[in-house]
């Protein structure tokens, strides 16, 4: 008998669908999947990709977010290959250089998208998804490609912004994915009976917690429309109509119905149950709107870059905080270590800030085609000088606090000297964040002019947010310049776009 590891996440949806097979999965406005229609179309879609004969190959998939995206993932991880989800509204350009570093095997898509597809950089092959999703199952194939992959071969590959203007290609193996979604389930006791509400894109990080929670423990997923995050009283509708009690959104998203007090227009109080958020800070000030409004819901902040499979800490909000105060990322988690080095490489001790590292299962195998910026943030363990151990840097700075708890506190690159002193533009934004009257704000350097440039939503002059600030933080913190916006720029992630706020220094 040959006994084999269930080291694939193809696994867990063979076990939901035999369980719960009439359950909905993955719901879309109008649209819907249940466990066993999720499996047996993506291994119609499995039995397609193998019939090509690719093994461990990147395939891409080029759809509009929805429920049939999700069956391509499935298809693809069923195939023993991975999948690379590319976003049918990134400009050429952008796609044009994913295209470059990925060189796909195989692009899975629809009738109607193919042909922006083949104005790309690609002459490689196309599997039409509504012909794919229905075709003939292989079993014997499907299990023989299961059987011939390994835990650590690649489930996915998310392309980030380089800063090189070369996007990198974070590759996530099976194992990461069964490492962190086994934490999250268990840490928020996830079960058949929960109801997530999807924000994140499906290219984003953050996705990977809905769907594959879902997956696991035949909890029901529902892709919110995206529309909807602009119309908080109509998003919390949706949420109390499907019975939505878990969402897992980045602060801005969060931050939007804050704002608008939406909750007392709708109230969710007897329905949502759990509250996580990940991507940026989530500013003290709305989530103590949250709290007031929703006191018996579980809040919890999680940080991580993607290259640790979406999170690597976490803290559970379990005491007051006052507006000002920043909100702890917390410990990390389950089989996950955090090393916090200074410049010299040392672990950070007391308040020290350094840069947060992190070794374990989750880490990702390096950027896909990429050795240089591979190696530049993937490096051996300083602390370990007697045996090969990667950890990743994040580029993240960060303390503890007197609990033990790390803080947050910018990215490197938002660190400046300015006047001589070291600045940390994030503490500046916690501070204007914490004001009554400022909802969303963003801090840049102007090394040109030499100056710290505060950009916020809203109408309000520098004199008075100085004054206001002054108390928070010292006098060559206060920002030389304040550009008032009607609306802040915000990425394709939901997060405040800082790439289009540098373009108006
Ligand atoms: P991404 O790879 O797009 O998920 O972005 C990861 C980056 O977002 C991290 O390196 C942090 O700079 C930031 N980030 C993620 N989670 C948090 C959080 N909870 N608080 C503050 N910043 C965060």
């Amino acid at each position: 008998m040959v006994i084999r590891m269930k080291a694939n996440v193809t696994y867990w949806l063979d076990e939901s669908a035999e369980r719960l097979p009439d359950k909905t999965a993955f719901a879309e406005e109008g649209k819907s999947v249940t466990f066993r229609e999720l499996q047996s179309q993506a291994k119609a879609v499995a039995t397609q990709i193998i019939g090509k004969g690719l093994f461990k190959k990147p395939v891409v998939v080029y759809m509009e977010k929805g429920v049939d995206v999700l069956v391509s993932f499935m298809g693809a991880a069923y195939s023993g290959n991975f999948y690379s989800p590319v976003d049918v509204d990134m400009p050429a350009a952008r796609v044009n250089k994913i295209l470059e570093v990925l060189e796909p095997a195989l692009v899975i898509t629809t009738a109607a998208l193919k042909e922006t597809f083949e104005s790309y950089d690609y002459s490689g092959g196309f599997l039409l998804f509504e012909e794919a999703c229905h075709g003939e199952i292989r079993e014997e194939q499907i299990e023989a490609a299961r059987n011939k992959g390994i835990d650590t071969d690649l489930l996915y590959v998310l392309f980030t912004s380089g800063s090189t203007g070369v996007p990198k290609g974070v590759t996530i193996t099976h194992r990461s994915v069964i490492d962190y979604i086994d934490w999250v389930t268990e840490t928020f006791g996830i079960t058949a009976q929960d109801s997530f509400g999807n924000q994140a894109p499906f290219y984003f990080d953050n996705s990977i917690l809905d769907i594959y929670s879902t997956i696991k423990t035949g909890a029901t997923t529902f892709i919110i429309p995206k529309n909807l995050f602009a119309q908080p009283v109509l998003l919390l509708e949706y949420l109390k109509e499907k019975e939505i009690n878990t969402i897992f959104w980045v602060p801005s998203a969060l931050i939007v119905v804050a704002k608008l007090k939406a909750f007392r227009n709708v109230d969710v109080s007897e329905t949502l149950k759990r509250v996580l958020f990940c991507g940026e800070v989530m500013p003290n000030k709305q989530l103590n709107v949250w709290r007031k409004f929703l006191p018996d819901v579980l809040y919890a902040n999680l940080y991580g870059p993607t290259e640790i499979t979406d999170a690597c800490t976490y803290y559970i909000v379990d005491r007051e905080f006052a507006d000002d105060e920043p909100l702890p990322i917390g410990v990390p988690m389950a089989n996950t270590d955090i090393l916090v080095l200074n410049e010299k490489n040392e672990p950070v001790t007391g308040d020290e800030i350094g840069e947060l590292c992190v070794r374990g299962t989750s880490l990702s195998m390096g950027y896909y085609h990429n050795p240089e910026k591979t190696r530049e943030a993937f490096v051996q363990n300083p602390l370990n000088p007697f045996v090969p151990e990667i950890i990743y840097r994040t580029g993240d700075l960060v303390k503890y606090n007197e609990y033990g708890e790390i803080i947050y506190l910018s990215r490197k690159d938002f660190q400046i000297k300015h006047m001589g002193h070291r600045i940390e533009l994030g503490e500046i934004e916690t501070a204007v964040s914490s004001l009554e009257e400022v909802s969303l704000c963003c801090c840049l350097y102007d090394e040109k002019r030499q100056r710290i440039v505060l950009f916020l939503e809203g109408e309000l002059e520098k004199a008075f947010i100085n004054e206001r600030i002054s108390g928070l933080v010292p006098e060559y913190m206060l920002p030389g310049k304040v550009i008032c916006l009607e609306k802040m720029p915000i990425n394709a992630n939901g997060k405040i776009d800082r790439v289009k706020l540098k373009e108006r220094l």
